[in-house]
């Protein structure tokens, strides 16, 4: 989140059909293509800085699923994404705030974006492993990446059925370091439709038996409803493992969809989504530690922005 005219505001990371299809001239208001240096009509130097006012004006578009005059190897059903431009595109990068939601949820481009280097830097720390005697271990240097927050940035996140006061201090990380929190209330509900044809974006990462998709590539048991996949924009998977801290060993590595992943569906009657909707399976052993539950969705996997296309 970010603190912005006197207000936080969310952020999610960029969704896959977001793409850059032009970099508009501040001076002559040219439209060049995305990952022009300079203008090709006025030759005036594009600026990079964090200052709005001097930097060009990114102009967006939208992919769908598109009918196509020719044949492709996809699985039956799926078609491929396109958007009718001249010029050659570029996958849109950073996060897009809360005032642009309710556009793009309704199918219209974004009018901007926030780009990571306002949020956040990444720091390389060195560190050294440290001996029983409190001696440094011969051979054991390590880099970490560190995030750290710009001014009046935060990191969001959404708790169930636990009792905190207004403000106070955490401990908060992997190294425990006290950051200060501050609970806000309440925040509108993430926009939803009720329709047929709609997508579904990823704000968390989320886990399918089959990758990409369910193992069996049957979407019903998801949406308690048929449905039909027709198209999806999905990034390279991340993987993840972890620490099981109670049996103090690492946990198996697995392959996540990542957040800003699009999946676009159909169905024949119009879907209703229940408020604790989440877009994610359980692999069956960690399934089975939780007595049958759907437990990475109530870990926060899978949470996702429903939209139109
Ligand atoms: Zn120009």
């Amino acid at each position: 989140m970010r603190y912005k005219d006197g207000k936080w505001e969310r952020l999610i990371p960029m969704p896959a059909d977001v793409m850059e299809v032009a970099l508009v001239c501040r001076s002559c208001g040219h439209k060049n293509p995305p990952k022009t240096k300079s203008c090709k009509k006025c030759g005036a130097e594009f600026v990079w800085s964090n200052d709005e006012s001097t930097r060009p004006k990114v102009e967006f578009g939208l992919l769908h699923p598109e009918d196509l005059p020719f044949a492709t190897n996809l699985p039956k059903g799926l078609k491929l994404l396109w958007m009718q431009t001249d010029h050659r595109i570029k996958e849109a990068e950073g996060w897009l705030p809360e005032s642009e939601w309710m556009r793009y949820l309704q199918g219209q481009p974004p009018n901007q974006v926030v780009s990571s280097s306002e949020l956040f830097t990444f720091e390389p720390r060195f560190g050294i492993a440290i001996g029983e005697r409190g001696t440094t271990q011969e051979g054991m240097l390590y880099q970490a990446k560190f995030v750290r927050l710009k001014d009046d940035v935060a990191l969001w996140a959404e708790v169930n059925g636990v009792q905190m006061t207004e403000k106070g201090f955490l401990r908060f990380g992997g190294e425990g370091k006290a950051a200060t929190y501050e609970v806000i209330h309440p925040l509108p509900p993430i926009a939803q439709f009720n329709v047929k044809r709609f997508k579904v974006v990823l704000l968390t990462p989320a886990w399918f038996s089959g990758g990409w998709q369910p193992k069996d590539g049957d979407w019903s048991k998801i949406f308690n409803a048929p449905v039909r996949l027709i198209g999806a924009a999905i990034p390279r998977a991340q993987r993840f493992g972890g620490f099981d801290v109670a049996k103090k060993i690492p946990k198996p590595m697995r392959s996540f969809v990542p957040a800003g992943a699009v999946y676009f569906f159909e169905a024949d009657e119009p879907i209703t989504f229940a408020d604790d909707f989440a877009f994610t399976e359980t692999p069956d052993e960690v399934r089975q530690q939780n007595g049958g539950a759907n437990a990475w969705a109530q870990i926060g996997l899978g949470v996702a922005l429903i939209g139109l296309w």
